[in-house]
């Protein structure tokens, strides 16, 4: 079993990652197999050196180890190679929309017809017949659903086994199309999307379970249709509960109240961060 933690350094730790990372680690080693830590820095122009280091430092502080670290700006080159192998079979188009040109192309809303979807707003098709070769550097690249999804009869599946959603589950032509859209491959001035350097990063790390939070499970239909496009091994999923404030919303990273470093900074011990997180 090869697990992986893989936080963005864009911020301080918080109680949610904590326990990410706690499970993913505790999984790998109840099972004597590896787990791997992954700086997901693949927007260099948000990460930071010194959340870096407070992510080794937190970690470190809870206990944990890692078998190996990768980081996403070491792996550019990965994510073009993918993004011409899915090019070459004529599926993947350049976009100048901005995000308020979408809005106002969107169709009107309809009545149990998502607005949106794991990748942002369905994208409404407007750049769609453009060519590859037309791509100038301040273009995005997309993905044609509708192009590459070729027979839907032959729908990859996935396996789930947190607690919401456990079984197996198979990626619909009709769900791509209507609850995520085309979607970024690669923005203008970012080698590649977060959907498709995650699927590239969990192969090229022979991940076998991905353990993340469950506001990503949706996320997971586009992943593995990625993987199945690119002939990737899938891992297997857990979607595991989020850790929310006492108003009940989710963690985000300006929650600096429940930092890591700051319960750290208070005297707590990471037995109490286990236990804050019902561990
Ligand atoms: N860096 C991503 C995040 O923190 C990783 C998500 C994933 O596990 O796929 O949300």
């Amino acid at each position: 079993m090869i697990t992986r933690f893989a936080p963005s350094p864009t911020g301080p730790l918080h109680l949610g990652h904590a326990y990410s990372a706690i499970l993913a680690h505790d999984m790998a080693r109840a099972a004597g197999g590896q787990f791997l830590l992954r700086i997901d820095d693949l927007d260099q122009s948000r990460a930071r050196p010194e959340w870096e280091e407070l992510i080794y430092e937190d970690l470190r502080w809870l206990g944990l180890s890692w078998d190996g670290l990768r980081r996403q700006s070491d792996h550019f080159d990965s994510y073009r190679d993918a993004i011409q192998t899915l090019a070459d079979t004529g599926a993947v188009y350049p976009c100048r929309c901005s995000r308020a040109d979408i809005t106002a192309a969107a169709s009107a809303p309809q009545e149990g017809v998502p607005e949106f979807g794991p990748d942002g707003r369905i994208y409404p098709g407007t750049c769609r017949d453009r060519a590859y070769s037309e791509r100038t550097d301040t273009d995005a690249l997309r993905y044609d659903l509708s192009k590459a999804i070729g027979t839907p009869s032959q729908m990859p599946t996935f396996t789930e086994t947190g607690p919401a959603h456990e079984g197996t589950h198979k990626v619909t032509a009709e769900y791509l199309m209507s609850h995520v859209g085309d979607p970024i491959l690669a923005r203008p001035n970012l080698a590649a999307s977060y959907h498709l350097s995650v699927v590239i990063d969990d192969a090229e790390s022979h991940v076998t379970n991905v353990t993340r939070g469950k506001d990503l499970y949706e996320a997971t239909y586009l992943q593995r249709f990625l993987q199945w496009k690119l002939s990737l091994t899938p891992p297997i999923y857990h979607h595991h509960r989020l850790i929310r404030d006492d108003a009940g919303k989710r963690l985000a990273k300006r929650d600096d109240a429940r930092a890591i470093r700051t319960y750290r900074a208070e005297g707590a011990s990471p037995q109490d961060i286990r236990h804050m997180v019902g561990l």
